[in-house]
């Protein structure tokens, strides 16, 4: 069942539990498994499938290594009483939303993805995540047994973050975010969470230095054998851990459910899915669920003023050099995107040496990718992008 690996090499082969373990690769790597969408999960009387039913399915699916029993337990726990909605993640009409659709344009619906305990769509995967990793160290080999979990947040992460590790048993946290970046709420709900194992840090800078400074401490090795030799694993609560993208891949199917339930979609219609966009772990969990067979016509990667994403799905190429500008969307202000890596991945048919290639170009400033990928991301992904004055607006 070891069937996950580094984006940027094949060399070690890990099981799910130990990528969760791990959060990220010792190269810098984000782990991925070639086995996404062999097996794909089955349509059939999906209208009648709750949340619970699609998230034992869906994980089962992607973490093949945990046993039917602790997915059950997991899902259980994670959603089971924690959400103030029996649907978890319920899609509302947007004409609902919004009073009147315009004339003549195409359905839309929102999904309501705040109805979590810190009203962070984060927690969604964040009540999985420390579940999942509470079962990763039974029958892991030689495993570490405490785990510190170091995550860097924008915003949402952090208090999301906190609330789920708070007081689970062998994990400890530390949330880093930057200084006056994030909203007042945010950082208070922070600084005041409760539990015996948690902290909270204000660097100085944006999002992308607390991140990369995040990924400096886990490419030390020097740390991780100091630690190692105390009986503690270094691991990531940030969409760069698998624990924490694989529930997102759940809700895709929970939306399309919902649609075909309402009579809004017939069984097989394709749907398009925008998704705010970041760190590009929320939608890439949709690029997931397309390979796993959901009907996904598009996927449309939406930014605000920092457009790092639409320029590089417009032209090919990713410049990190740009003004970092602050927005009332901090959790979108990003210009490092660190999901891109496990697209570029797939999107490349599993190209190690290409995507290590491009990550060490990001690493001095930009990368190009070569046209035929470009062309074949497109098709896969849209784009588009507002500034404050059309978000202030809408
Ligand atoms: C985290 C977050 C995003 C960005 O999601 P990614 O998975 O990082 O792309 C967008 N909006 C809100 C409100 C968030 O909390």
């Amino acid at each position: 069942m070891a069937t996950y690996h580094s984006t940027r090499s094949r060399t070690a082969q890990l099981s799910a539990k130990e990528a969760i373990r791990r959060g990220i690769a010792p190269d810098g790597g984000l782990y991925v498994s070639d086995e996404l969408g062999q097996s794909k999960i089955d349509l059939e009387g999906l209208a009648n499938k709750d949340y619970f039913e699609l998230a034992r399915e869906v994980l089962g699916t992607l973490l093949p290594d945990y046993t039917a029993d602790e997915i059950a337990a997991c899902v259980d726990e994670a959603y089971g009483g924690t959400f103030a909605s029996d649907e978890v993640t319920p899609v509302v009409d947007l004409k609902g939303v919004a009073g009147e659709a315009d004339q003549g344009s195409a359905p839309a619906y929102v999904m309501e993805l705040w109805h979590g305990p810190t009203s962070a769509f984060k927690d969604v995967a964040l009540q999985m995540l420390p579940r999942l990793m509470a079962r990763t160290s039974a029958n892991a080999e030689g495993a570490a047994d405490k785990i510190m979990i170091v995550t860097a947040t924008s915003g949402d992460t952090g208090k999301a973050a906190l609330a789920g590790f708070a007081d689970a048993p062998g994990c400890g946290i530390t949330v880093f975010y930057p200084e006056g970046k994030v909203s007042r709420v945010q950082e208070l709900q922070m600084s005041t969470q409760e539990g015996a194992n948690v902290s909270v840090c204000a660097v100085r800078g944006n999002f992308d230095d607390a991140q990369s400074a995040v990924k400096r401490i886990f490419a030390d090795r020097g740390l991780a054998d100091r630690l190692a030799a105390a009986g503690v694993q270094l691991s990531s609560a940030n969409s760069i851990n698998v624990g924490r993208l694989v529930p997102q891949v759940v809700y895709y199917f929970a939306a399309y459910a919902q649609l075909l339930r309402a009579g809004k979609i017939q069984p097989g219609d394709a749907v398009e899915f925008c998704v705010p966009t970041g760190n590009f772990g929320d939608i890439l969990a949709g690029y997931y669920a397309q390979r796993l067979g959901l009907p996904v016509a598009k996927l449309i990667v939406a930014s605000d003023k920092n457009n790092v994403l639409f320029d590089f799905l417009t032209t090919g190429t990713y410049d990190r050099q740009r003004p970092f500008y602050t927005t009332t969307s901090p959790s979108m202000d990003i210009l490092i995107s660190s999901n891109l890596e496990r697209m570029l991945y797939y999107l490349a048919g599993g190209d190690c040496e290409l995507v290590a290639g491009l990550m060490t170009q990001l690493a001095q400033g930009s990368y190009n990718v070569p046209a035929e990928l470009l062309a074949k991301i497109q098709a896969v992904f849209g784009c588009g992008w507002a500034d404050e004055d059309q978000v202030a607006a809408a």
